[in-house]
């Protein structure tokens, strides 16, 4: 409208000046041009921020189970102000966190972006490697006195060095794009409880903080900064996560008042040594090494990354700028709690329910400093989640748990009978990776000692299908072998690809309960949802996928998509 109006009031003033003909022409023109192009998407100049966020874990019928629970301000604003996505989908199998924030964050699939897991190969060194280890970006120290937190993220265990870049990202993101367009001005933040959360949001020249489990602070690499910002050293000198030590995690309202309320005590619950299975859980004391972990797998871990992502706003005076700012926030407690108590426990609900208020103070907070006008909101989900196994059994469904060990030794049985001891190299689900040494001295094709391993591992009960990655170059498949291939890098997969049955876990009961990273429906249906600007409220059931996130918010602001972006912009956001 702005340039159809603009056009008028020069008509206007240039007809005094009696150009009539010329300029009627010439207004006819640039009037259709405007109409034609206002079917498309204009660059957005009231936009001043572009805040992200994402809920890791937040499989999208979470929220219509607690909609009855929701406040004004939270998860409403967005419902009852924003294009809502009731049926967005991921396209790749893998469905784990580094995986589906690269995705959000580039447009891309895996395949493309080269995220393929929480855990890749490394073929230069042949090891497993964590995905955004950097030994080249050492962590940046918050202090001198560290305890160091006992880790319970397998995948972080993995990593040989504490070094954390986005270096492994192959193609650009969102906010790359944004910065490049606009000259290196736009000011780009990415903040997480976790640290592939704020990398992948980032970009390569955004900044990343993220929360530390060895000690509350939140913490930054020298791919970054050489020294922390001075409203950084500040938030974590308030030391506001260890106010929480001895404290408790309490049902915030009536027992009475949750769906879930007899779903609180559950044998197969995980207890975090001393955190208990059922409210109220206890925190560890001062120098307990899981007191951060545990603040992380409670609503406090969300307060604390939006109490820093406020801080950040006004410290960076994002939103103030001459171009739109960029700020992605990934919150992660569902996702936490969901591993340890399973999405469909008293847990799960209450810490939904405590993030429904955390965003609608957050979104209180960037009305009164930027203004929820000049604000895009986007808000999805880096995956969803499954139910546990034994809730599911429970509830008559096939359901269970594989052991790993017996997926490597079936595996390792047929290559024994191909004349090859040890064929494994490695395993961490969901890829399979095979000795190439070995298969070579034993003169065999390596596509063929794929496929009987693949086809062994198909009879196995649990798994629905193995896929040797090789052949899907080759061979059409089904959907299944689509998502396979949507994940498969050629450098970093791995050369089976193991598929688990509906509600199967590719893990034995240990430290953590749940699990997501399947093809299945659970994990891959997240939220999307695109409030701000003259966004209409509007819902929407077309089945969409979360590599449309990246060019919708390029379209809506006039940018080309992300270099590799795959998705399409989803128009409902732009007319
Ligand atoms: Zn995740």
């Amino acid at each position: 409208m702005v340039i159809v109006r603009n056009s008028v009031i020069t008509l206007h003033t240039l007809l005094k000046k009696r150009y009539f003909h010329f300029l009627c022409s010439a207004w006819l023109a640039i009037s259709f041009l405007s109409m034609a192009h206002m079917s498309h998407a204009q660059p957005n100049p009231d936009i001043k921020l572009v805040l992200q966020i994402t809920v890791d874990g937040l499989r999208a019928d979470l929220l219509n189970r607690y909609q009855a629970s929701f406040v004004e301000g939270g998860f409403q604003y967005l419902q009852q102000n924003g294009t809502v996505y009731a049926n967005a989908h991921y396209l790749h199998a893998n469905t784990e966190t580094i995986v589906g924030h690269t995705t959000l964050s580039t447009g891309a699939h895996p395949a493309m972006h080269g995220m393929v897991g929480n855990v890749m190969l490394d073929k230069a060194a042949g090891e497993l490697t964590y995905n955004i280890e950097d030994p080249d970006a050492p962590l940046l120290p918050t202090r001198e006195d560290v305890i160091s937190g006992e880790q319970v993220d397998p995948t972080q265990n993995l990593a040989r060095t504490k070094g954390r870049s986005p270096k492994a990202i192959l193609v650009p993101t969102f906010a790359d794009g944004l910065v490049a367009f606009y000259g290196g001005k736009p000011k780009v933040f990415g903040v997480s409880g976790k640290d592939r959360g704020a990398v992948a949001m980032a970009g390569h020249s955004g900044k990343a903080f993220w929360y530390s489990t060895d000690n509350g602070d939140f913490i930054t690499s020298r791919y970054y900064y050489d020294k922390y910002p001075n409203w950084v050293k500040a938030w974590n000198a308030q030391r506001k996560a260890e106010k929480f030590s001895g404290g408790k995690w309490a049902l915030s309202a009536a027992k009475s008042s949750y769906l879930l309320a007899d779903q609180d005590d559950r044998p197969y619950e995980v207890d975090l040594r001393g955190y208990g299975r059922t409210f109220p859980h206890q925190f560890g004391g001062e120098n307990s090494k899981l007191l951060y972990t545990q603040l992380l797998v409670s609503p406090v871990g969300d307060q604390l990354i939006a109490d820093f992502a406020k801080t950040l706003i006004d410290s960076e005076n994002l939103g103030k700028n001459t171009v739109p700012d960029y700020l992605s926030v990934s919150f992660s407690s569902v996702d936490a709690t969901n591993h340890f108590f399973g999405p469909s426990s008293l847990e799960n609900e209450e810490v939904v329910r405590q993030l429904d208020r955390t965003l609608a103070d957050l979104f209180n907070f960037v009305d009164k400093s930027v203004g929820l006008k000049h604000t895009l909101i986007v808000l999805s989900a880096d995956h969803g989640m499954a139910d546990l196994p034994e809730y599911m059994s429970e509830l008559g469904y096939a359901a269970g748990r594989l052991d790993p060990d017996e997926i490597v030794a079936t595996a390792n049985k047929i290559g024994q009978q191909l004349g090859i001891d040890e064929v494994v190299h490695f395993f961490f689900r969901p890829y399979l990776y095979l000795n190439d040494d070995k298969i070579a001295a034993a003169k065999l094709n390596h596509v063929d000692v794929e496929q009987a391993i693949a086809n062994a591992l198909t009879d196995f009960e649990g798994i629905n299908l193995a896929v040797s990655t090789s052949k899907l170059a080759i061979e059409q498949g089904g959907p299944l072998h689509e998502q396979v291939r949507h994940n498969h890098h050629q450098a970093r997969s791995g050369d089976i690809y193991v598929i688990q049955e509906p509600y199967w876990f590719l893990f034995d009961e240990g430290p953590i309960a749940a699990m997501h990273g399947s093809p299945w429906r659970y994990d891959t249906h997240v939220p999307i949802m695109f409030a701000g600007g003259d966004i209409k409220a509007n819902k929407i059931h077309r089945l969409v996928h979360p590599i449309d996130v990246a060019p919708t918010i390029t379209s809506f602001l006039g940018l080309s998509p992300p270099a590799a972006a795959q998705g399409n912009p989803l128009v409902e956001v732009l007319e």
